[in-house]
Parts: structure tokens; C-alpha cells; sequence
């Protein structure tokens, strides 16, 4: 599968290792592609077997979970931390509560956390963490006795310079605040231990926004690098309507984009005269409804509501945004998504197109910006967090703002740099591969056999 027979090797040795893991197996295969100029080059990577190191977690924790629920019944789900590599800071990476959360999705998350991270220039190594928790359809003190129940045994793996734990999927500012507030009981210590906390308690200003606003600035930044292009006028697709897809829609609109389309696991809303964010906020962040309800408390003409998710990729658009999970853009979608005239595909979810969807995007020259360099914005702003929480002041919603937009632009550019070094010249997936790799490498042979 791969020309560079140390590659090989190693990829053979993690499939056969780990070959129930098919979401981490994915996330390898791909940046292990874009690898092969870079471990020809160094061959003091291989002398070192650093990809060895960098596939195999420095630890991985999976603890039971047990709660009781309304009823008085006791529940038991199982709770994960994967510490994927420390070689440039603490731990860093998200928790997410969701039933499909397994060893293979913590450890993608994970891996592809390493090299996000790296991305950003921030010291913060990858990790990543969760519960099969599902917290559809539970009380408010349920998913408190949850939380609590899960950072009795979390706290003993975390802390502010060890492993910063933050939101994904499910885990918002509700459930950070749970979180928090056991491990400060639990350990009696008031520290930055976890990111997107409420401002009150040390959160950050944009941090709730970042990962939505960081992806537009992201495609913003590499429409105007490689097309001489903007959001202006364009038509764009959004999957999800949670804090990713939310907030993406709000700058898209902002940069003068028409938002068409919001969804969730259940249906894709499409609105031809453009999203009404805080409609779409109203339903799904203050009453945690379906997003279906939109159709009904529009007073927008033309709405359509439609069952099920791959719908969503047959509504015509220039631009598309994933923002909701992995794999929801298959091959047939994305060949859909070229048909009808979409020409820049950027990840706002983790891992959300398939490879063949990315082949797709590359055979027919699509601006595609993948989800470890675009959605880099919410960690960045975390990294920002934990700055904050170290100085013990805060940084105006402009400043931090800024400094987000600085950081986009500069993964646009340090991804295309490293894109040219080896030969691949205006490919930002390459690029973010060997820019976040090349960091991380070094600091690994620096600090030795570890
Ligand atoms: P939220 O929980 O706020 O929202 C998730 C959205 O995706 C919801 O609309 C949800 O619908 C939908 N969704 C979840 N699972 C599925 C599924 N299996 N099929 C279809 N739709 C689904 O999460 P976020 O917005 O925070 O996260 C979205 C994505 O962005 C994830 O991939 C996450 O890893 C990534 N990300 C998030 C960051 C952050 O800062 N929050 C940072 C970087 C990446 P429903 O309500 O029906 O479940």
C-alpha cells in the first residue's frame, strides 16, 4: 500500500495490532500517505522509530462508570482517556459523550489531536477522552451525577500540566461545568485543569465560537491564498447544528455567505433565503430540541425539513462545511457534492470524509481543507484558556478573536510551506501532516528513547 517499505512496516504492524480499530486505522493511513517524502529525507526517524512511537498511545485509561439514574437505577457506562504523546506540552484533547464513542474513536481523535495541536504553535501535546454516555433524553441531574461519577476517577489521570481535558461531541459548557466543579471538590484545587469553562470561573472569551469561526477563517485564508477568492455570494452547506456548525454559520453568514442547510443524526433542514443562527441556537443550544422544529417556527417561505443525514449532499452549494461527525461524506456524496458545483470542501468535524471521498475531492481539484488544520481553531483558543488561566487575567472578545484568526492564517501557511518543501505544492493535507509531524518528531529525538 505504501512505497516507503518503513512506512509499510509499520502500518502493517498497527493494522495487525489494532485491527479492530478501523476509525484509528483510517486516521493513520492518512497521514502516514503524506509521510513518505519526509521519512525519506530523515532517516534518523526511522533510526529512532519514532511512527512507531508516535501510533502507540503513552497511555490510554478506560474505567468504569456507574450513576444512578431518576429512578433510582444504577447505570454503568464506561468512560475513556487516551494520553496519546506529551513530546510538546500537556496532554490536550476533548471529551465526548455519545454511544458510539469506542477505544478505535478515542484513539483517532487522539492521534489526529497530536498533529492538530502542533499545528496551532501552542505547547500542547494529544489526547483525547469520553464516555458511550448518551445524554439525549436525560435530566439535568442526571448527566450532573454522570459527570461527577466520571471525574471521581478522571481527576486521578488529569491535571493544569498534565492533561488539560476539554468539550467535543455532547460535552459543552453544561457538562465542563459539572466537570469542573467534582474535580475542584474532589481535589480541592482551584486550577485550569479543563478548557471552556464559563467566564466566570476562568473561561476564555471565544472559545464557545473558535472552532466555528476558526474553520471560516481558515477558508477564508486559503480561498483568498489559492483562488483569489471569499465567502462573498457564495452558497454554503453545513452539516450538524451543534457548537461547531452553529458558529460557522454565524461568520459564514458574516463574510457574506448564504447558509443553506443545518442538520442533526435525525434530518437536514434546507432554507433557501439563508439559516436563521439564532433560530437554529434557540432550538438546539437553550431547549436542546430536534432540529426538525425549525421547519415549523421559521417565518421563512421555502423550508424544507428531510429525513435522514446524506440527503444533505445532494443540495447544490460552492462550498461545503462538515461539521457533524466521521465518515459523513462517503465517495457517492462527495461525487455528488463535484456534480453540483461545489469547489472548496474545509473540515469543521473530525475525520468526516472517508478516503475515497477525499479522493474524490483531489481527482476534481476541489480547495479541500482537512479537518486537523481547519478545526484547529477550538483547541487553539483552549491553548488561549490555559494562558489565561496561568497569567490569571483575561483577554477581550477582540484580542483573543485576533489571535484566533492569527493562528488560522498562519496553519494556511505553514501548510502550504511545508506542502512545497516536499513537492506537493498547494495541497494543504500534505501539508498539515508534515507541518504538525515535523514539530513533534523533533521534540521526540530531542528528548530521546521515551
Ligand atoms: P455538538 O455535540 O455540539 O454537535 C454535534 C452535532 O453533530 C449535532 O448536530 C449532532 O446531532 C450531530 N451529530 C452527532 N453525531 C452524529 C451522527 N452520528 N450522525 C449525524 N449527525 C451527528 O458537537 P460539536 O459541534 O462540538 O462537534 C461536532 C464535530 O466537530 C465533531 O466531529 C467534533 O469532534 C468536532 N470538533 C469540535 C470541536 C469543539 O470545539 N467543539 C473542536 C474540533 C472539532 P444530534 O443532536 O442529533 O446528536
Amino acid at each position: 500500500m505504501f512505497k516507503n517499505a518503513y512506512i509499510q512496516r509499520v502500518y502493517e504492524k498497527v493494522s495487525k495490532r489494532d485491527s479492530d480499530q478501523q476509525e484509528f486505522l483510517q486516521a493513520v493511513q492518512e497521514v502516514f500517505e503524506s509521510l513518505e517524502p519526509v521519512v525519506e529525507r530523515h532517516p534518523e526517524y526511522e533510526n529512532a522509530a519514532i511512527l512507531e512511537r508516535l501510533v502507540e498511545p503513552e497511555r490510554l485509561v478506560k474505567f468504569r462508570v456507574a450513576w444512578v439514574d431518576d429512578s433510582g437505577k444504577v447505570q454503568v457506562n464506561r468512560g475513556y482517556r487516551v494520553q496519546f504523546n506529551s513530546a510538546i506540552g500537556p496532554y490536550k484533547g476533548g471529551l465526548r459523550f455519545h454511544p458510539t464513542v469506542s477505544e478505535s474513536v478515542v484513539k483517532f481523535l487522539g492521534f489526529e489531536q497530536i498533529l492538530k495541536n502542533s499545528l496551532t504553535t501552542l505547547p500542547m501535546g494529544g489526547g483525547k477522552g469520553g464516555s458511550d454516555f448518551d445524554p439525549k433524553g436525560k435530566s439535568d441531574a442526571e448527566v450532573m451525577r454522570f459527570c461527577q461519577a466520571f471525574m471521581t476517577e478522571l481527576q486521578r489521570h488529569i491535571g493544569q500540566f498534565t492533561d488539560v481535558p476539554a468539550g467535543d461531541i455532547n460535552v459543552g459548557s453544561r457538562e465542563i461545568g459539572y466537570l469542573f466543579g467534582q474535580y475542584k471538590r474532589v481535589r480541592d484545587e482551584y486550577s485550569g485543569v479543563l478548557t471552556g469553562k464559563n467566564l466566570e470561573f476562568g473561561g476564555s472569551l471565544v472559545r464557545t465560537e473558535a472552532t466555528g469561526y476558526g474553520l471560516c477563517y481558515y477558508t477564508q485564508e486559503a480561498l483568498k491564498v489559492l483562488r483569489n477568492d471569499s465567502f462573498k455570494d457564495k452558497t454554503v452547506v453545513i452539516s450538524g447544528s451543534g457548537n461547531v456548525a452553529i458558529f460557522a454559520a454565524q461568520k459564514a453568514i458574516s463574510l457574506g455567505a448564504n447558509v443553506v442547510t443545518v442538520s442533526d443524526s435525525n434530518g437536514y433542514i434546507y432554507d433557501p433565503q439563508g439559516i436563521d443562527v439564532e433560530l437554529v441556537k434557540r432550538i438546539k443550544l437553550e431547549q436542546r430540541g430536534r432540529i426538525k422544529e425549525y421547519a415549523d417556527l421559521t417565518d421563512h417561505a421555502g423550508v424544507e425539513y428531510h429525513e435522514g443525514c446524506e440527503g444533505i449532499w445532494t443540495v447544490p452549494c460552492n462550498i461545503a462545511l462538515p461539521c457533524a461527525t466521521q465518515n459523513e461524506i462517503n465517495e457517492q456524496s462527495a461525487r455528488t457534492l463535484v456534480e453540483n458545483g461545489c469547489t472548496v470542501v474545509c473540515e469543521g468535524a473530525n475525520m468526516p470524509s472517508t478516503p475515497e471521498a477525499i479522493s474524490v475531492y483531489k481527482n476534481a481539484n476541489v480547495l479541500y481543507g482537512p479537518a486537523k488544520a481547519a478545526n484547529a481553531g477550538g483547541v487553539a483558543v483552549s491553548g488561549l484558556e490555559m494562558s489565561q488561566n496561568s497569567y490569571r487575567l483575561s483577554w477581550s472578545f477582540g484580542e483573543a478573536d485576533k489571535k484566533l484568526q492569527d493562528i488560522m492564517q498562519n496553519i494556511v501557511s505553514n501548510s502550504l510551506a511545508a506542502a512545497k518543501e516536499y513537492g506537493a505544492e498547494g495541497d494543504l493535507m500534505t501539508g498539515a501532516n508534515i507541518a504538525g509531524f515535523e514539530k513533534v518528531a523533533q521534540a521526540m529525538l530531542a528528548q530521546g528513547v521515551l
